[in-house]
């Protein structure tokens, strides 16, 4: 293992090292450093070209025929098995289509209905993302007789018995960036014959996964994130092949029906993972998704995980040998229970993130008083994170951020 940096001229002697170091010229950034890639990705430079090319080329020319001529039809399909590599799934068990929250609630619904009799209980644990938790808790007003428990992480393996349905845990955890262990608790979920369902939002392009290796049932995640895939980019999700054929989608759209274009009144679930689609895919959208998901071209995942691990690794400890007990590291220390950001919890997490910000320096702030800053190995180097440091030391040493400027609220934090 490479040590960590105790120099600025150590951290570029790293840059200079780097097998990633030419992926930051995949994106266009602003001047500052960005630590928020974990909210909303990095615009990569293609994106413009590929969305105007869609918008003035493929639909300008091609009108309607564009669902043919560009098969637009099946652009959902092929993101899905571009994915696919990253998260260790078959390109055919993985679909580009709706957002999180919707590919949840699909999700959730399938496997209740698909759950034999009696198995009437969801886990998942408290302080979830909440999108999590208010899916789930619509789809359980939907189905009376079912109950949604949460319970303490540790403590769910131990609670599913033959009445759990369902476990829906988030692999990275999007405040403190815990990392679960998806083998042991898909195995623990199975023995018991529960299903498991993982949102990877905060782990898809950043951490390692092998869903297959795993026996994963089902799992969704974000096009936004580390995929670069820009403002409210559509999610994707995931349905072990073993699964396809049995689970069936709340969301009876047409895009999900055999044959769409028979147009005949009664719906028939496709045969594959394209049952879980529902209404006409945005095509726009997903173009841009496609330039995001480019970023990842000719990267092995295991470069990009020891570099976030590295980076996260050098922010850590500058922050602590800047900052003493001002900060204090709300994420996991070891690197193997830890995505791809880092939590700090602050007196005033909310100012601190202001100050850092109008010197450039993005992170963002989560209630109540966590400031968190996203590592993403594609388009940040060592030196970045070390001026970042040195930025955040000065402000808490000098209290730069006990400011009322820096306290007024946004609506988007
Ligand atoms: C970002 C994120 C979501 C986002 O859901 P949307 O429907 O895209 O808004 C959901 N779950 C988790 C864990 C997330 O981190």
């Amino acid at each position: 293992m490479k040590t960590i940096p105790s120099t600025l001229a150590e951290a570029r002697a790293r840059d200079a090292a780097d097998p990633l170091a030419h992926a930051r010229d995949r994106f266009a950034l602003p001047p500052g450093i960005y630590l928020d890639g974990n909210s909303l990705g990095a615009r990569p430079r293609a994106t413009p070209a590929h969305v105007a090319e869609v918008v003035d080329r493929q639909w300008g020319e091609s009108l309607v025929a564009g669902w043919n001529r560009h098969d637009w039809i099946g652009l959902p399909a092929r993101l899905g098995a571009r994915i696919a590599p990253l998260i260790g799934a078959a390109p055919d068990e993985v679909i580009v289509t709706d957002s999180v929250s919707v590919n949840l609630f699909k999700l959730i619904a399938a496997a209740l209905m698909a759950a034999p009799a009696g198995r009437t209980k969801i886990l998942t644990e408290p302080g979830n993302f909440p999108t999590d938790l208010y899916i789930a808790q619509g789809v359980a007003a939907l189905r009376p007789g079912t109950i949604l428990r949460t319970l303490p992480v540790d403590a769910i393996a131990a609670a599913i018995d033959e009445s759990t349905a369902l476990v829906m845990l988030t692999h990275v955890h999007y405040r403190t960036a815990r990392m679960l262990d998806v083998e042991a608790l898909t195995a623990a979920a199975q023995a018991k014959g529960a299903v498991i369902l993982w949102d990877l939002s905060h782990s898809t392009g950043a951490v390692t996964l092998d869903l297959n290796a795993a026996r994963v049932d089902l799992a969704v995640g974000c096009g936004y994130k580390y995929l670069n895939g820009g403002p409210g980019a559509p999610g994707f999700l995931y349905v072990a092949e073993r699964h396809q054929a049995r689970l069936v989608s709340p969301l009876t759209g047409w895009f999900g029906h055999q044959d769409a274009f028979a147009f005949s009144d009664d719906y028939v679930p496709a045969p594959g993972i394209s049952r879980f689609l529902c209404g006409t895919p945005p095509i726009i959208a997903m173009a841009a998704l496609e330039a995001g998901l480019a970023t990842f071209d000719g990267i092995a995942i295991a470069d990009v995980v020891a570099k976030s691990r590295a980076l996260s690794d050098l922010l850590i400890a500058r922050i602590e040998a800047l900052c003493g007990d001002a900060l204090t590291l709300a994420s996991p220390r070891d690197a193997d229970r830890r995505g791809s950001h880092i939590s700090f919890a602050h007196e005033d997490a909310y100012a601190l993130t202001q100050a850092l910000i109008a010197q450039d320096i993005t992170g963002d702030f989560r209630a109540p008083d966590l400031f968190r800053l996203g590592l993403t190995p594609l388009y940040l180097g060592f030196a970045d994170v070390w001026r970042a440091a040195e930025t955040i030391g000065e402000l808490v040493r000098t209290r730069g951020w006990d400011r009322p400027e820096f306290r007024k609220r946004a609506k988007v934090t």
